[in-house]
Parts: C-alpha cells; structure tokens; sequence
C-alpha cells in the first residue's frame, strides 16, 4: 500500500513529456468537452491563477532575481501585484462581460430576437517575453481563460529560471490540459506554431513577430502582436516668450516643464528593469537648454535612486545576458558619455546612462536600446521633435513633458504611436481601463482589463425568428417571383 502512495507521487511529479501536437490536441479535447466554457469553471481557474501569485509570490521574485537581478519591489508592482489586481478586476466584471449583448433592433425585425455572443476562440496560444516574464506571460492568459479558451501558455527560453519554474507550479494550481505550460526555444516553437490555434497571442520583438505572423497566416488564424520600437519623449522647451510672460505673471517658475518631476519620471521609466522595458522611454528629444537642466537633475535622481555605489543598489537590475550585453555595448562606442558608461561583462552590469550630441543617423537610433541608456537628441521645439518622431516607425508609447496645452494637443494630433502618456513614462500601461498595445511596426491590437477579455472571443451574431405570419410578411419581399423595379425602398 506504501508503495502505491509513494509511485503516485513520483508519477505526480513528473510531468508527461508530450509533443506539440500531442499538447495542443489535449487540450482541444477538452475544449471540446465544454470544460472551459461555464461561468463557475472559469472563475475556479482564475481564482486558482491567484492563489499560484500569493502562494508562490517570492518564490517568483527569487526565480526572477536569478535570471537577471530583478529587484523584488520591481518584481511585486509590476509583475505579481498587477497580475492579482488584474484577476480581481475580472472576477468583479465577468458575469457581465460574459452576458451576450443585445443590440438595437432595425424595424423589420420587431418579431425577431437580436444578439452579439461573445464566443471562446477554442484553443489559443500565448507567448511571453522574458523581460517581465510572469506577467507578460499570465496577463494575456487571464483573458484567455475569463474568455473560456484553452490556453498553451508558452513562457520565454531566454528568462531561463522563470520559464522552469512557471513549468514545474503552474500545474499544480490550473487544469493542465486546459492551460498547459510549453517550455522550448526556437526548433520547439517552430514545431508548435505548425499546430492550428485559434488565436496567437504574442509579446517579444518586431522581428520574431513577423515570424509568429506567417506561421498564423498558415492556418488564418488571428493573432495579437506585442511588439517593441523606439519609444520617445520630449521635454518642451522654455524659449516661448508669451508662455514665460504669462509664467512671471502667474509667479511659476520660468519653465514650461517642472523639470525635476520629469527628470525623475523619465528616469525612472528608462531605468526600471534596467532599461529592459517595452515602453521604456527609448530616447529623449529637447533643446540644449533643456538638456542642461535635465542632466543637472539627472545626476541627482541617480544618485538619489541608486546611492553612491549603483553596482551594489539592490534596486537595479542586470542585462539579461552576454548577447544583449554586447549590443548595448557597441551602441555606447564613440558616443558622448553625459553620465554613467560603466561597464562590467562578468556581472552583466551597465551602469545609468546619459549620452549627449547623439547624430540622428547614429546606430543607436535605429535599433530599440532595451537597456539603461538614454540617448538625447536635440531640437528646437515641438515642430521638429514631431518632424524626427513621424520620420520613423510608430512607437509603442510617446511621452510629452510640458504644461502646455497647445503642445500637448499639437502631439496628440500629429502623431501616431500605440499610446501616449503625458507629463510621465509607463503609467498610462497600468491603468487597467486603457487598452494597451502598439500600432504599425509596434504592434496588432491591444489587451487589459475588459480588452482582454474581448481579445480571446469571436463576437457571434445571431438572429432568432419565430413562426409568426406577420414577420413572414414583414420579409416575404425577398422570395420570388420579383418585381419589375426590385427595390424596396
Ligand atoms: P524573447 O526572446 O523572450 O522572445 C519572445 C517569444 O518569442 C519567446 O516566447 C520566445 O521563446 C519566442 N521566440 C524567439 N525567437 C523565436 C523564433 N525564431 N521563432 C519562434 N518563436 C521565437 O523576447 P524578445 O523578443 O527579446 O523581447 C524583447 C522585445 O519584446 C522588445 O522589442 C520589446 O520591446 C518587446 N516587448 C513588447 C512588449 C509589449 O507588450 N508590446 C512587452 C515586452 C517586450
């Protein structure tokens, strides 16, 4: 009898090695069995799905700490925390997400019963990115579940520990056929995109994201790209003699910015995770007089947030490996260095860093930095910082620093970018009532909140008729014989 306990465990321990094929067909099974469908099942998973955050919370930051030093607060706000209040949003709101809607009826179909189903896809896969490797991969899959599909939830091969540890816990807490977890890098995800998914949902590179879009185009299945791109960010300029009049007038100081706030939000926004951040303010754009003041107060902020010794700051974390390493280092040769430059291969470190006189045709600006360096542009003013922004592929976010509104208007008018966030970096990402997502070359559709939802269902129409005569008449014009003139109206 021992023994049969004992083999149980060990059995339960090991996860079943399946193929791709042999995963995705599991879990189509069991969507088909209507498993994942009804309103109870979906809040018992979701409500699972918490219990696997609040249980195995620092074990998360651990793993995370492993992969590159991710600093636990980092780890709680944007990650864990924000998937918990997520789940909370959507346990508060699915019962009405999930009612179908009743849309408007035109007058003919007075007799008639009108209604907009919000369908699960079936089977969908989500893929993460490793740069915030909990949530990018379990924040999609939320809206998978709530919306009542099979998920195969397939987390990064590059944040190596993470990965592993969502593999080996996840189970434990949700259906393993219906949200299995897919570990591989790229000969095993070549393998799962041929299977046939209902949906693709994707977070990781533009380039990647051309690949993931092909291998969908294969079966027509529809797909969400989250993809990266050069977010910028302007601070206005002073050199408006009107707006400084009327500053004196007012008794503010004589900028149209508050300069030391936006020194701290935008470095703040470029250094979290180590610059590592999908809208991570990629670059900034201002005036030389601006640059001044900013690099001023930059040299504060750092220090402010890092202490004297950032290297030993438990608040900054490392450059995810050697590959990514060495391409942040080679955009960093030949430049102006305003602050920082410090380099260290054997612990991955990048120091905060400022680089000034930066030549728009650099190197640096053309690729996503994804790290924490902050190359500064100069223009004159806005006309031109939007000249420079519009000249280049659309930006996942924008971020405008000015009190005034005519600017504020001018960037929202003139531009075009996946969101924008005025007077601060990232924010506008955890406000769970604006979608969020890219545009152009930044990416296809958006998520969050009740979008997540509606991201995972096919919006079925659907009209019911009853045997009444007198909608048969209301109708009887389409039936032959026709008339001579043929229109109704
Ligand atoms: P990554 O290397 O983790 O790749 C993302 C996913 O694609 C992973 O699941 C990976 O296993 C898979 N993958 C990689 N190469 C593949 C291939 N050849 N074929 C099939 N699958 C493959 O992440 P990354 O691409 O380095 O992520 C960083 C990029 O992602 C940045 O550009 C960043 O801006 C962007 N990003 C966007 C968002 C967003 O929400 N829009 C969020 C985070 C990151």
């Amino acid at each position: 009898g021992n023994l049969a306990v004992i083999d149980m465990e060990v059995i339960d321990s090991v996860p079943e090695k399946l193929s791709a094929s042999q995963i995705v067909a599991r879990s189509r099974n069991a969507f088909h069995n209507g498993i994942t469908r009804s309103y109870n099942f979906r809040v018992k998973e979701l409500k699972n799905m918490k219990r696997f955050l609040e249980e195995k919370g620092s074990d998360l930051v651990r793993v995370m700490q492993e992969d590159f030093c991710k600093p636990a607060q980092e780890s709680h706000l944007l990650e864990i925390d924000f998937l918990i209040l997520e789940i909370d949003h959507i346990l508060k709101h699915l019962e009405e997400w999930m009612r179908p809607e009743i849309p408007q009826k035109p007058l003919l179909n007075f007799l008639d019963k009108l209604r907009i189903c919000s369908d699960p896809f079936g089977v969908v896969l989500v893929m993460g990115a490793w740069n915030y490797p909990v949530n990018l991969t379990l924040s999609p899959a939320l809206g998978a579940i709530a919306a009542g599909n099979c998920c195969i939830i397939k987390p990064s091969d590059v944040s190596t520990h993470t990965s592993q540890f969502l593999a080996d816990n996840l189970r434990h807490y949700v259906n393993e056929e219906c949200y299995p977890v897919f570990l591989g890098g790229v000969p095993e995800t070549t393998e799962l995109l041929k299977e046939r998914f209902d949906y693709i949902f994707y977070t990781g590179s533009t380039t990647v994201g051309k690949i993931i879009y092909k291998a969908a185009a294969n079966h027509l299945t529809p797909c969400t790209l989250e993809l990266g791109g050069k977010s910028p960010t302007y601070i206005d300029s002073t050199g408006i003699f009107k707006f400084l009049y009327r500053q004196i007038l007012l008794g503010n100081v004589f900028f149209s910015v508050d300069i030391q706030m936006a020194t701290k939000r935008i470095l703040w926004g470029k250094f979290t995770n180590c610059g590592q951040t999908c809208v991570a303010p990629d670059y900034l754009l201002c005036d030389k007089e601006v640059q001044e003041k900013f690099l001023k107060c930059a040299e504060k902020c750092i220090q402010e947030f890092f202490g004297e010794n950032i290297k030993k700051s438990k608040d900054f974390a490392r450059i995810i490996n050697e590959r990514h390493f060495y391409r942040i280092c080679n955009l960093l040769k030949d430049k102006k260095i305003a602050i920082g430059g410090n380099v260290d291969l054997e612990n991955l470190y990048i120091s905060p860093t400022i680089l000034v006189d930066i030549n728009p045709d650099d190197d640096i600006m053309k690729e996503e930095i994804f790290g924490p360096v902050l190359p500064i542009v100069n223009v004159r003013n806005a006309n031109e910082a939007i000249k420079f922004i519009n000249a280049r592929e659309k930006p996942l976010a924008l971020y405008v620093f000015t009190k005034r509104t005519e600017v504020k208007q001018k960037f929202l008018e003139e531009t075009s970018s996946g969101g924008v966030c005025i007077n601060d970096t990232i924010m506008h990402v955890a406000v769970n009532t604006l979608p969020f997502g890219g545009v152009g070359n930044s990416g296809i559709g958006n998520y969050h909140g009740k979008k997540s939802f509606d991201v995972f269902v096919h919006k079925k129409s659907v009209l019911i008729k009853n045997f009444n005569p007198l909608g048969e008449k209301a109708h009887s014009l389409r039936y032959p014989p026709y008339t001579e003139n043929g229109s109704a109206i």
